[in-house]
């Protein structure tokens, strides 16, 4: 009902199931029937998505929003006329840009799995309210779009510091941590949509989840070693021997 509804996520997967050109029609800027100005944030939406597609070496040209009333039959026709004769022209998506089908898949799936994140970091300026057309280049820049990917936060679980007390593993809204009691914790990396959570409520007196911005995570510790054996109960085994 709402372009405000319109996720990263939805356009992503539309590119990744091949289809060369997304468009996106919302109420006019300024006139929301609600108190949501959802159609602001569609038109943030767009401008982050064009510049990750020109990161991942995708013509931005492809991704168009346009407002208009309901009323506005006409210019509805000639805007999706004249879009869908710019999308021909561009050609296939990723063959016209010279990207191997396999390498895009992945690019999309890639960025598709960090949408969480980058909504998260980007929060803010998806939620602002651009004055003119002028401000939106400026919105979001390609050195931040460039820094957003090659600084990407991982969360680690140091199991040098975990006491498995278990808190993260309640709090984790996603499941992506390894819990058992008495077992060292672990991220898996797969699942984990990079909220920050467990970096919040780790006991300071454990401090055992850390951030990686940039780098390789250090793979999980074996099945084997992630049981921890309590000061107490080792004591009690060598007086018991
Ligand atoms: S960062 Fe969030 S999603 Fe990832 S493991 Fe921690 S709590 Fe779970
Ligand atoms: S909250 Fe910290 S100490 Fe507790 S299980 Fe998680 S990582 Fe380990």
């Amino acid at each position: 009902m709402c372009s405000g509804r319109v996720d990263l996520a939805f356009v992503l997967r539309a590119f990744s199931n091949g289809m060369d050109g997304v468009f996106i029609g919302g109420c006019r800027l300024n006139e929301c029937n609600y108190d949501t100005d959802g159609n602001y944030h569609a038109l943030n939406m767009v401008l982050l998505c064009r510049k990750i597609m020109e990161h991942i070496g995708l013509n931005p040209e492809r991704l168009k929003i346009e407002f208009m009333t309901s009323g506005e039959g006409i210019l509805f026709a000639e805007v999706m006329s004249e879009f869908g004769k710019k999308v021909n022209k561009l050609g296939p998506l990723g063959k016209a840009e010279g990207i191997d089908q396999k390498e895009l898949k992945s690019k999309l799936a890639e960025i598709t799995k960090l949408v969480p994140y980058i909504k998260l970091v980007k929060n803010e300026k998806l939620a602002s309210r651009l004055e003119s057309p002028e401000e939106y280049d400026k919105l979001f820049t390609k050195d931040e779009i460039d820094r957003l990917f090659s600084e990407v936060i991982s969360y680690y679980i140091d199991p040098e510091k975990c006491q498995a007390c278990m808190t993260c593993a309640k709090r984790c809204p996603v499941e992506a941590i390894l819990s058992a009691k008495n077992q060292i914790h672990v991220v898996d990396q797969e699942k984990c949509i990079k909220c920050g959570t467990c970096f919040e409520v780790c006991p300071p007196k454990f401090r055992a989840v850390t951030k990686i911005s940039g780098e390789p995570v250090p793979p999980p510790i074996p099945e084997e070693k992630r049981t921890i054996v309590r000061k107490g109960k080792e004591k009690a085994e060598k007086d018991k021997e």
